[in-house]
């Protein structure tokens, strides 16, 4: 394992800020796809195991989860709507659909901070360094 970062000609850098966020969203390092992403569920590894980039800085902080509530929200509000006008009463309906909900946010929260990862890396937000080749840069 290499204790520097590996530089851009040394990594198979995403080709673009969709390639970095669906790394992201499989947990792989969105730099260089070779390593996983998390040591903990929701925990990034402080450096990728392949190409050493600092995770540690990432700041995608509560945006996952906005995300989450925003998605599960409108995916099941059409759910809910045609449960009770449906004739279910609203608490089975909300006792049905609330750990329905959970379940769903929990499952997406990972891939979801994932993606968020790589897209703040690829854009160089935060405390991330942008740092993919220009078109035509070809060493
Ligand atoms: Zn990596």
């Amino acid at each position: 394992m290499p204790s520097q970062r590996l530089s851009p000609d040394q990594i198979d850098l995403p080709a673009g800020w969709i390639a970095a966020l669906v790394r992201g969203a499989k947990c792989q390092c969105p730099r260089c796809g070779e390593a996983v992403l998390f040591r903990k569920w929701l925990k990034p590894v402080d450096r990728c195991a392949h190409c050493r980039q600092d995770w540690s800085i990432q700041q995608a902080d509560d945006f996952p989860a906005y995300i989450g509530i925003f998605v599960v929200g409108h995916l099941l509000a059409p759910v809910v709507i045609a449960m009770i006008s449906g004739g279910i009463s609203p608490w089975l309906t909300l006792a049905i659909l609330l750990p329905v909900s959970v379940v769903m946010l929990i499952a997406m929260l990972q891939p979801t901070k994932g993606a968020v990862i790589g897209f703040l890396w690829w854009h160089g937000i935060g405390a991330f360094r942008q740092e993919r080749r220009k078109p035509g840069d070809e060493a």
